[in-house]
C-alpha cells in the first residue's frame, strides 16, 4: 500500500480572498468593514466605498435583522462557527436578495470582528415561493371545488381525495384515504368496467357509475379520469374527477316519465303502451316466450254525457276511478296503459282467452257496481273487447284491430259488456252476459 506524499505547509496569500467566488465580508461593531469582490458584486456595489462602512441594519431586511444580529453577537461571544442562517438583504441598489450565511469570530485591526461568508439563495427562495404558491393554489381549488378530485395508486387504494367528498358521500377525506376506491362502489363489476376502460384507452370521459354514500343511499356519478404512469411507463394508478349527477339523473327519469306517462292517471301513455305490446309480440314471435298473450281494450260508455252532466272535473275523476279498478285487476307482468280519451288497454301476460275474459268481466262488474267514493251518485259502465294473440299477428296492429272490433261489438250489442272476436276462436265469439 503506497502512502500519500506529505502535504506541504501551505499558507494562501491574503489576496486569494479577493479571488474567492464565494462572498466574504468582515463585520465590526455592526458595520461592514471589508468585502471581497464577489460580495461587492452580489450587493451591487459600484466599488468598495459604496458598501464598506454601511451598517448591517441598513441593508438587512427589518424582519430578519434580529436573527442576523443574534448570529453576529453569538459569533463574537462564543468564538465558534455559526450554523447557516437564511435572511433577506437589500443591495446597494435596493434589490432584495436572499442570502445563506455562516460566520465566525476573528480579529480585525486588533478589534473583535465577525468573518461572514454567504451564498445567494434568491433563486432557490423564489422557486420555493413559487412552489408554495402553486401548493396554496392547488389547496384553494381543492377546498372550494364541488366535484370530487381523487387519486388512487396502482392497487386502487385512494391516496388523495378533496374535501368536497364529504358533501357528496358523507365521509371526511381522511376516512377515505388509504381505503380501496372499490369499497364505495355498490357493484364491483361497474368499477371493473371503469378500470378496464382506463387501462385500455388511458382515460374516460363522463363515464357513468354509482357510489354508495355513508348513509347507504346509492348515488349516480359521472367519472372523468386518466391513468397515471410511473417513470418506467408502468400503470401507477388513476387521477381524476367524479361528479354527483343524481339530480340530473332523477330529472332525466322524470322527463322520461313525463314523456311516456299520462298525467291524469299516471299510466303509460299510448306510445309507451303500444311499445310494450310490440315487445310482448316480438318475444312470442321469436319463440322466446311461448305463454299465451291477450289484450283487453276498455272504453267508457256514454262518457260524453258524464262530462256534460257532471262537468269535466268529474269526468277526470271517473277516468282515474276506472284506471284504478283496472289496475287492481291486473297482475305483475301485465301492462295497463291509457290509449287516449276514455280508452284503456290492458296487456295480459301469460293468460289465455278464458282467463282474460274472466278478468274483463270482473272489471266490467266493478265499474258498474262501485262508483267513485267521492261521487257515489255517478253511474258508470264500460264496454270491453278481448283478443288473444295468434301466430298470424305479425305485429301489434292486427291484434289491435281485432280487439278494437271486439270492443265495438260490445258497444253495438248494447254497451256494458265484454266481447271477443278472436279469429281462431270465432265460434266462441259472443257477448258475455252483461
Ligand atoms: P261511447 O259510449 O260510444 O263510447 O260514447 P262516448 O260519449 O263515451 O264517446 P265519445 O267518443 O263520443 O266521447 C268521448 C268523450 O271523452 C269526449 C271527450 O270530451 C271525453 N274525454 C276525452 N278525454 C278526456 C279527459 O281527459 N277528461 C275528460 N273529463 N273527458 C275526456
Ligand atoms: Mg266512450
Ligand atoms: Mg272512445
Amino acid at each position: 500500500m503506497s502512502s500519500l506524499p506529505p502535504t506541504p505547509a501551505f499558507a494562501p496569500p491574503a489576496d486569494w480572498l479577493e479571488l474567492l467566488p464565494a462572498c466574504v465580508v468582515v463585520i465590526v461593531d455592526g458595520h461592514f468593514r471589508w468585502a471581497n469582490a464577489a460580495a461587492l458584486q452580489l450587493m451591487e456595489a459600484d466599488d468598495a466605498a459604496d458598501f464598506v462602512g454601511r451598517a448591517v441594519a441598513d441593508l438587512v431586511h427589518p424582519l430578519d435583522l434580529h436573527r442576523v444580529d443574534a448570529r453576529i453577537r453569538r459569533a463574537v461571544e462564543h468564538a465558534g462557527t455559526n450554523p447557516t442562517t437564511e435572511f433577506r438583504v437589500y443591495t446597494c441598489r435596493g434589490h432584495e436578495r436572499v442570502l445563506a450565511m455562516t460566520s465566525r469570530p476573528i480579529e480585525f485591526d486588533g478589534r473583535a470582528a465577525v468573518l461572514a461568508a454567504f451564498l445567494d439563495m434568491t433563486q432557490r427562495a423564489a422557486m420555493e415561493e413559487r412552489l408554495q404558491e402553486t401548493d396554496r393554489n392547488f389547496r384553494r381549488i381543492m377546498d372550494t371545488m364541488q366535484d370530487v378530485f381523487y387519486r388512487t395508486d396502482a392497487h386502487g387504494i385512494t391516496r388523495y381525495v378533496c374535501p368536497a367528498v364529504q358533501n357528496v358521500l358523507g365521509y371526511r377525506a381522511d376516512e377515505i384515504v388509504g381505503l380501496p376506491a372499490a369499497a364505495f362502489y355498490p357493484d364491483l363489476s361497474e368499477r371493473d368496467r371503469l378500470v378496464d376502460a382506463i387501462r385500455r384507452d388511458g382515460f374516460v370521459h363522463d363515464f357513468p357509475g354509482r357510489m354508495r354514500r355513508k348513509d347507504g343511499v346509492i348515488i349516480d356519478i359521472s367519472i372523468s379520469t386518466h391513468a397515471l404512469v410511473d417513470e418506467r411507463g408502468e400503470f401507477a394508478g388513476v387521477e381524476g374527477i367524479w361528479r354527483d349527477i343524481s339530480q340530473r339523473k332523477s330529472m332525466e327519469r322524470e322527463l322520461e316519465r313525463l314523456a311516456s306517462h299520462d298525467d291524469l292517471t299516471g299510466l303509460p301513455n299510448r306510445r309507451c303502451t303500444l311499445q310494450a305490446l310490440d315487445q310482448a309480440i316480438e318475444r312470442r314471435g321469436g319463440r322466446r316466450d311461448t305463454a299465451p298473450l291477450c289484450v283487453l281494450m276498455l272504453d267508457l260508455d256514454h262518457f260524453k254525457r258524464v262530462n256534460d252532466e257532471h262537468g269535466h272535473l268529474v269526468g277526470d275523476l271517473a277516468l282515474q276511478h276506472v284506471a284504478a279498478i283496472m289496475q287492481r285487476w291486473s297482475r305483475d307482468g301485465d301492462v295497463l296503459g291509457r290509449l287516449g280519451g276514455e280508452e284503456f288497454l290492458l296487456i295480459v301476460d301469460a293468460a289465455d282467452l278464458d282467463a282474460t275474459l274472466e278478468v274483463a268481466e270482473r272489471i266490467r262488474e266493478a265499474v258498474q257496481g262501485i262508483p267513485p267514493p267521492s261521487r257515489p251518485e255517478l253511474r258508470l259502465t264500460v264496454s270491453i273487447g278481448v283478443a288473444q294473440w295468434c301466430e298470424a299477428d305479425a305485429d301489434a296492429s292486427r291484434l289491435l284491430d281485432r280487439v278494437d272490433r271486439a270492443m265495438y261489438a260490445a258497444k253495438n250489442s248494447g254497451r256494458n259488456r265484454v266481447c271477443t272476436s278472436n279469429n281462431e276462436l270465432s265460434n266462441r265469439s259472443n257477448a258475455l252476459p252483461g
